[in-house]
């Protein structure tokens, strides 16, 4: 069966009619064979915007529904995910490229998320604060926000919905969803997977609660500018969070960006080196470096550098790079072309700048469109340019450090802020790592890499990632509005800070 063929069966399978997937503008290929898998039919603006209003005449019935009794929509959102975990981690391998353990990781994140959302469906709760006025209460109510704008990036064309979704959902907010226009298959998936997941819930989850829109930036424009839409959470790179961030800060939207990572590892002498060897091993080279957690750039300890780097140019140089959907490879492809120029371009000038080179090279898999590399590994002299900057492919630059704070200083000087890792033994240094000079990032952590985070922590990063934070701890107060509400049970109206108006 040919890639496209099985991508209209397990479409089919989930609900998504047929008629759907041909006859459109919007070409979608396999990073796999290069292949066309579909031509869907990009939405128009004006069509975009009335998807918009129908989410927000769902938002306002739904938000009457009680939180607890949403969480039963978001439950039975993840029965349907577990059921479907197959099909859709299947269909996740063939529009991204990643390898099936990968795919269906991905799929599993989904549930967790929705577990996560069903458990804080019944916590959804505010403060009750001292007041200074007797027989007064003072206590803070969340209440849903209205229609949550979802724009996602295509490298994790799925779980970043849920992320957004799931607790959208749950706090009393319909959501409306731009996925990538590299990845709008999966979105389609997940919507027929949301529906039947709505036809159980029965007649309270009212028609509209999820709208996806299929396009290119420009159906992000309509959602970003557009009035119902009192947040946006924006998953991309950093140069599309420059152009949102102003136009959500212009009409006082929310905004949760979550962009481009610049990740770094330290390697202190005390690191277990077998440990260190497999995190980085994954960090750097998992996902064909397409994460935006994906590790960049390591700092190895001069005294344990010629042990190590021999042991990590060996697992570059054996690392199994293929087909994810035939073979056990563990680096399926990079996204496009694009992402193969952008990877040499960066290589090149690594090397004009005395970075040793190895790996790097185009795999060829009898498929002109689709492109294979061999991770590279890049020693570098010093981090200058195209260290700073994240290029999304499987590059991990490596620089040698003689001094722990040097290296501090070295980590946090790239605009990103998302993760990091410590690899030591060494309390005084993990624990320098965690605390307020160490590392800037959202994400910091201690002998695992920077990748694969899990459901329950907030997910985001600082500086040029944007700051947004998602899905895990209280992640969800985005997605809600805040009122604070005094009561007077007195028979007296005393005013605060003493203030006297008797008339
Ligand atoms: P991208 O920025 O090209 O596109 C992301 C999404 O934004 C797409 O849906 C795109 O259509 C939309 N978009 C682009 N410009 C827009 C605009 N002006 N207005 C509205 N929408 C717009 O990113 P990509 O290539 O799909 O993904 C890779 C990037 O995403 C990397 O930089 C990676 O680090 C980042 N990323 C970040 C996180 C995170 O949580 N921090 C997660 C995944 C990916």
């Amino acid at each position: 069966m040919t890639i496209a063929k099985e991508t209209a069966s397990i479409l089919e399978k989930l609900g998504v009619a047929k008629d759907a997937l041909s006859g459109g503008d919007l070409i979608v290929r396999s990073p796999v064979t290069g292949e066309q898998i579909a031509a869907l039919k990009s939405i128009s603006a004006a069509d975009a915007g009335k998807a918009i209003d129908a989410a927000h005449k769902a938002f306002q019935a739904w938000r009457l529904v009680p939180g607890p009794k949403r969480g039963e929509l978001v439950r039975l959102l993840g029965e349907e995910l577990r059921a479907h975990k197959a099909e859709l981690g299947r269909l996740v391998s063939i529009e991204v490229g990643k390898i099936p353990s990968e795919g269906l990781g991905e799929v599993q994140e989904m549930i967790d998320i929705c577990d996560f959302a069903v458990g804080l469906s019944r916590q959804l709760y505010g403060l009750t604060i001292a007041t200074e006025r007797p027989g007064h209460r003072m206590m803070e109510t969340w209440h849903p926000l209205g229609v949550v704008g979802v724009i996602s990036a295509f490298n994790f064309p799925v779980a970043v919905w849920s992320w957004n979704a799931a607790l959208a959902l749950v706090c009393g907010d319909a959501v409306v969803w731009k996925p990538s226009e590299k990845t709008p298959l999966t979105a389609l998936a997940c919507e027929a997977i949301f529906k039947r997941a709505a036809k159980r819930f029965g007649a309270d989850a009212p028609e509209g609660l999820l709208q996806v829109l299929i396009g290119d930036r420009a159906a992000g424009e309509v959602l970003v500018d557009h009035p119902k839409v009192p947040l946006v959470s924006a998953t991309g790179s950093t140069r599309m969070g420059r152009e949102v961030g102003p136009r959500l800060a212009k009409r006082f939207a929310r905004a949760v960006l979550e962009l481009g990572g610049n990740n770094a590892g330290i390697v202190c002498p005390t690191a277990d080196l077998d440990m260190a060897l497999r995190a980085i091993a994954f960090g750097a080279m998992g996902t064909a470096g397409q994460r935006c957690t994906t590790l960049r750039r390591l700092f190895v300890h001069e005294s344990v550098y010629d042990a190590l780097l021999p042991r990590l140019k060996k697992a570059y140089q054996s690392v199994s790079v293929g087909n994810p959907l035939e073979t056990s490879a563990l680096v399926g492809p990079l996204i496009d072309k694009a992402a193969f120029d952008n990877m040499q371009k960066a290589l090149k000038e690594a090397q004009a700048h005395g970075g040793k080179v190895t790996g790097g090279a185009r795999f060829e898999n009898g498929h002109a469109e689709a492109y294979y590399v061999h991770p590279a590994l890049v020693e570098m002299p010093s981090q200058v340019s195209p260290v700073t900057e994240e290029t999304f492919a499987p590059i991990l630059y490596v620089m040698k450090y003689s001094d722990f704070d040097e290296a501090l200083d070295l980590h946090n000087a790239v605009g990103a802020g998302l993760s990091s890792s410590i690899f030591t033994r060494d309390l005084q240094e993990s624990e320098r790592f965690l605390g307020v000079d160490g590392s800037d990032c959202g994400i910091a952590n201690v002998n695992i890499g920077t990748s694969g985070a899990e459901i329950g922590g907030a997910f985001g990063g600082e500086k040029e990632t944007g700051g947004g934070r998602e899905s895990g701890s209280d992640a969800w107060k985005a997605y809600m509005r805040r009122a604070t509400n005094t009561v007077n049970f007195s028979k007296a109206l005393p005013l605060a800070q003493g203030v006297s108006f008797d008339i």
